[in-house]
């Protein structure tokens, strides 16, 4: 009943364990490039992991190998104590909707001549159970809504939206599968700064309603700062520092994470 000590511990959400992906490489040179090298952590329900360094420190390559959009060359990722590493094709396609990712770019990652519609309904052409036929309209509606975007867009093209209108049907479209875990690879990067803020308080309230856990990459620490209750700090293909955000900001062991704090716009602000 109320016996809290006897309850077997859940293993966590999501736990990475030795992560490794080389790239190229061949004959005398196996691996030349060590995009992932030996990255593990863990993530919790409600938890926003945000993932930081330099452009070509392997963070974009780290979300692919989790989603096992490339494959990785040894560890394991665990999602709720099973490795989704190991599992069939047809395992990992099921599992695909607890896991999804939203890019960079929401002009490349929309298909141009479907709807809005027709793109955030499209996860449940491959996962039918998921939402019922009758159900899909209020459905598509009601993902609008939580990310603040009015209905009547569900029959517009991505051609008729702005960069932040975009992403946040990419958003929409990650939701449909009712995931537990988003990676967000550079989610605002691409967009114009007035509308980052935007983007940001959609994705906060999302997590908040729906207790979503983040894998948030991205180069800008103070929206880091702002999001993220842990952070690691990745460069050539490591995490070279880990921990909760407000103590890597205020007391950066690793000299690569005191240069990446010294050369943002944070350091002008407190000084
Ligand atoms: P980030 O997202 O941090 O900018 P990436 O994961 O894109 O870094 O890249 C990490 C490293 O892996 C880089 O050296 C990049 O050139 C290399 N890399 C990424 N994808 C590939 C690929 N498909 N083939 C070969 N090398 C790759
Ligand atoms: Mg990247």
């Amino acid at each position: 009943m109320n016996d809290k000590t006897h309850t077997p511990t859940e293993p966590p959400l999501l736990e990475v364990r030795n992560l490794r992906k080389t790239f190229g490489g061949r004959g005398k040179t196996p691996g030349a490039i060590v995009a992932v090298n030996d990255i593990s952590f863990t993530l919790e329900e409600g938890e926003c992991l945000a993932v930081v360094g330099e452009s070509g420190s392997g963070k974009s390559t780290l979300a692919r190998t989790l989603l096992r959009l490339v494959d990785a060359d040894s560890g394991a990722v665990l999602y709720r104590g099973d490795d989704i590493l190991r599992f069939s094709h047809a395992d990992m396609q099921r599992q695909r909707r607890y896991l999804q990712m939203v890019f960079q770019d929401p002009y490349a990652s929309l298909h141009p001549r479907r709807t809005v519609a027709e793109i955030i309904s499209e996860p449940w052409q491959i996962h039918a159970g998921v939402v019922e036929k009758s159900a899909r309209k209020a459905r598509i509606d009601a993902l609008l809504a939580e990310v603040n975007l009015p209905q009547h867009f569900s029959s517009y093209y991505p051609n008729q939206l702005s960069g932040g209108q975009r992403q946040r049907v990419a958003i929409a479209r990650a939701l449909a599968l009712e995931p537990k875990i988003l990676i967000l690879d550079e989610p605002v990067s691409a967009l114009d700064v007035s509308v980052q803020a935007q983007v940001i308080k959609v994705l906060m309230s999302l997590q908040e309603r729906r207790g979503l856990a983040y894998i948030f990459i991205s180069h800008d620490l103070p929206l880091v700062r702002l999001v993220a209750n842990k952070v690691a700090v990745m460069n050539k293909g490591a995490f070279v520092e880990a921990g909760p955000t407000a103590s890597v900001f205020e007391n950066p062991r690793h000299e690569y994470t005191k240069s990446l704090l010294a050369s943002s716009p944070m350091a002008a602000e407190q000084h």
